[in-house]
C-alpha cells in the first residue's frame, strides 16, 4: 500500500516503473492528503494506471460523535477488517488515539480489544492512515497539520506488531510527512520487556507508557495473562534502560477496578516500586465493557487516590474520561465484524 512507504521507497519504486524520480514526491504528497487517484491532476493516466494496485483502498464504516467532542471512527480496510480510531480534543490541540492491530492477543480481563482475539496486525500504513484520516477531516495537510499528538493507545498491542509500529513511527515523525516530532507520540504496552530494549536501542524516543494495574506479580496475573511472561521487575528494569537512553519520563497506566486494584495497600505497595523513578502515574477509572464484570471506581475514589500517590512522592493524575457515550473511552474499542460497527 502507498501509505507503508517513506518518500525514499517510493523514489525507488517510481524508478522502478520506469518514470522520473519527480513522481514520487507529486504521488506521496496526493497519498498524505488521502486523495483518490481520479482527484490527482498533476499526475498522467498511465501513471496512475500503474500505481493503482498500491493505492490506498478504504472506506468509512462508522463515524460517531460524542456528546463531549470526542469523534470515533471505523475504518474499513482493503480486506475488509474494520479499525476503530478516536480524536480527543485538548486545549492545545488535537489528539488521534490508534490502533495497532486487528483484534488483541493479549487477553487482559478489562479490555474489549481482547475480546475474539487478534485477527492481523495492521501495517505501517494503516496505522498512518488512522491520523491522516483525522488531520484531512479537520482541513489540515501535512505542512499545515492539525493533529498534534498520537497515541498508540487503541486495539491491539504495539510491541506485539514491532515491525509495523517501528516503520510507523519513523513514517509519521519523518520531515517528509507529517513530522510529528516523537515526543508527542506515546506509545502504550502492557510490558513486552524485549522490545522495550528494543525501542530504545533502535533509536525511538516516544514516551513510553506503560499499562501496569497491579503494584505486584500475584495480582496482575489474575488480570494480565503477559504478567505470566514478565515480572514487574523485569519491566521496570526495561524501563530504566528506556530511560537512560531518551531521557524521556515514563508514564504507567493504573486502571482502577473496584476492589481489585485500589485498596490502600495497593497504593502503597504501588508507590513503593516506582519510588525514585523519574515517572508519571496515569489513573482511569474502568471503563465499563458489557461482556466484562469489572467495575470502575468512582472519580472521587480516583481523586483521593492521586492525592495519596502524590503524598508519597509518586506524580498522579487522574485521566479524563472521553468518549464513553461512544465507547471510545479507553479499552472500549474493539474488532466488529465488516459492516456492524
Ligand atoms: N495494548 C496496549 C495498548 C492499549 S492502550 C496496552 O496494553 O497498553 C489502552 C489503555 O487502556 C491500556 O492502559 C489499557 O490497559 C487500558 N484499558 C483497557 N481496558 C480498559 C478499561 N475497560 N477501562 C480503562 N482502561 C482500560
Amino acid at each position: 500500500m502507498i501509505l507503508d512507504k517513506s518518500l525514499g521507497e517510493l523514489e525507488e519504486y517510481v524508478l522502478s516503473l520506469g518514470e522520473k524520480k519527480y513522481r514520487a514526491k507529486q504521488l506521496f504528497d496526493a497519498a498524505l492528503l488521502l486523495k483518490s487517484l481520479e482527484e490527482i491532476s498533476n499526475v498522467p493516466k498511465a501513471l496512475k494506471e500503474k500505481v493503482k494496485q498500491e493505492w490506498m483502498c478504504f472506506s468509512v464504516a462508522a463515524h460517531l460523535v460524542s456528546k463531549d467532542g470526542t469523534q470515533k471512527v471505523a475504518l474499513k480496510l482493503a480486506d475488509g477488517s474494520i479499525v476503530e480510531s478516536v480524536l480527543l480534543k485538548y486545549k492545545y490541540g488535537y489528539t488521534v488515539c490508534v490502533s495497532t492491530q486487528v483484534g488483541c492477543r493479549m487477553g487482559c480481563k478489562f479490555c474489549a480489544s481482547t475480546i475474539g482475539g487478534l485477527k492481523r496486525n495492521l501495517t505501517a500504513g494503516e496505522i498512518l492512515l488512522q491520523v491522516l484520516f483525522f488531520n484531512s477531516q479537520l482541513g489540515g495537510t501535512s505542512k499545515e497539520r492539525k493533529i498534534t499528538n498520537v497515541v498508540l493507545m487503541g486495539c491491539g498491542e504495539p510491541l506485539d506488531n514491532y515491525e509495523n509500529v517501528a516503520k510507523f513511527l519513523r513514517l509519521a515523525s519523518s520531515e517528509d510527512g507529517l513530522n510529528i516530532s516523537q515526543r508527542n507520540i506515546s506509545l502504550s504496552t502492557c510490558g513486552l520487556v524485549p522490545n522495550i530494549y528494543k525501542l530504545a536501542d533502535d533509536g525511538f524516543s516516544v514516551t513510553l507508557t506503560i499499562s501496569l494495574h497491579a503494584p505486584t506479580d500475584a495480582l496482575r496475573k489474575t488480570i494480565m495473562p503477559i504478567a505470566n511472561a514478565y515480572t514487574i521487575k523485569e519491566i521496570l528494569a526495561a524501563c530504566d534502560y528506556y530511560f537512560e537512553k531518551t531521557g524521556r519520563r515514563i508514564c504507567f497506566e493504573y486502571s482502577l477496578i473496584e476492589g481489585v486494584n485500589d485498596s490502600d495497600e495497593n497504593i502503597k505497595t504501588l508507590a513503593k516500586i516506582l519510588k525514585g523513578r523519574s515517572c508519571h502515574v496515569n489513573l482511569i477509572p474502568l471503563n465499563s465493557v458489557k461482556e466484562k464484570k469489572l467495575m470502575g471506581v468512582n472519580r472521587k475514589k480516583a481523586y483521593k487516590i492521586a492525592e495519596e500517590l502524590g503524598e508519597l512522592g509518586i506524580s498522579a493524575t487522574v485521566r479524563r474520561t472521553m468518549g464513553e457515550d461512544i465507547e471510545g473511552a479507553c479499552g472500549q474499542l474493539r474488532n466488529r465484524i465488516g459492516g456492524e460497527a
